[in-house]
């Protein structure tokens, strides 16, 4: 069996013509396998999906309980049969309930690795290398330049930031789903244990988390009414990273502008929005953790998706590992 004739690309997604379904499709299919509840990659309106535990109710959380109209748990490990095609999901390391899909027929095994990371992170489940024959890659940060550093120095930098600064308000920007609550738990790491104010659209997935067991500490809600005085003064209020620069950030005590990104490698980006302090802190891999990880799958092909991708394919023709670009569309990384 060729691998093509197990998974292509379509215009709504990634398609399995054997087993009728899609991979993370951007527009509504009739059976949907989903890796993880990022908006770009599970979208509503689908007439079965097949995703984690956490994934699904995620979803349920962001659009309400009739997002699609059949659901079906995948859990991790376990081998399900779809017309003759055996999928399976495996840990990503990407946020809370992300997960690989790993695709069979015929002795042959694609595994689609939706977006994950290999930097620790104490809010979700280490990414597990599936060992497969084509492994389809992102390449968000697919350029030698991305390196992420250690996210404890990054935590450890925003305390120092509060230890120098304790009359302001230090504001971060950080993404609703797995990006906040990251920057939360590892605030926790490094022994900030007063309690942190959060924005009010982080409330609802942030006390999921709490609830899967997920240490977060204590969290209050940023909704105050009034400007200025010494409100959140020497304390961490984390919101999306819209209200960066916006006028919400004005009812906290000179508000210090934080962004845990992994686009915070690049000056020029932090400076465009005014952000402070950058804290260089990425949910996707680096350009190691991407090259590790396609050695570690052992496979002979590599797919590349959203992304850099030309030097992701170019690295594995230097390294003799097949590779082409899927040039899938409809994945928005602007928002890591
Ligand atoms: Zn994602």
């Amino acid at each position: 069996m060729k691998p093509e004739a197990l998974l292509h690309p379509r215009p709504e997604g990634l398609y399995c013509p054997p087993g009728d379904f899609f991979i993370d499709p951007v527009r509504p299919v009739e059976r949907a396998l989903i890796t993880h509840a990022h908006a770009d990659h599970a979208r509503a309106g689908h007439g079965a999906v097949l995703a984690t535990r956490e994934t699904l109710d995620i979803m349920r959380l962001r659009y309400g309980g009739d997002f699609t109209k059949s659901k079906q748990v995948a859990e991790l490990g376990k081998r399900i049969d779809l017309g003759g095609v055996t999928v399976s999901f495996h840990p990503a390391g990407h946020v809370l309930g992300s997960a690989q899909i790993a695709v069979e027929a015929k002795g042959l095994r694609i595994v689609a690795s939706g977006d994950y990371k290999r930097h620790p992170d104490a809010t979700c489940t280490p990414f597990e290398p599936v060992a497969c024959d084509v492994f389809i890659t992102e390449a968000t940060f697919g350029l030698p330049v991305f390196v992420h550093p250690d996210p404890e120095s990054e935590a450890l930098r925003l305390a120092e930031s509060l230890r120098q600064f304790p009359e302001r308000a230090h504001i971060v920007g950080a993404y609703s789903l797995g990006k906040a609550q990251r920057v939360i738990s590892l605030m926790r790491s490094v022994g900030h244990d007063a309690p942190i104010l959060i924005h009010g659209a982080l409330a609802k997935i942030s006390r999921y988390y709490q609830g899967r067991g997920i240490k977060l500490g204590r969290l209050e809600p940023a909704t105050v009414e009034g400007i200025g005085g010494t409100r959140g003064a020497g304390q961490i209020i984390v919101a999306p990273p819209s209200v960066l620069g916006d006028r919400w950030t004005r009812r906290f005590a000179d508000p210090l502008s934080v962004f845990a990104s992994g686009w915070m490698r690049i000056r020029q980006r932090a400076r465009q929005r005014g952000v402070e302090l950058p804290l260089i802190l990425s949910d996707h891999g680096d350009w190691n953790e991407l090259t590790m990880t396609i050695r570690e799958t052992g496979a002979s092909e590599i797919w590349v998706t959203h992304g850099r991708e030309e030097a992701i394919v170019r690295w594995c023709a230097i390294n003799g590992i097949a590779a082409r670009p899927l040039h899938l569309v409809g994945y928005e990384d602007e928002a890591e």
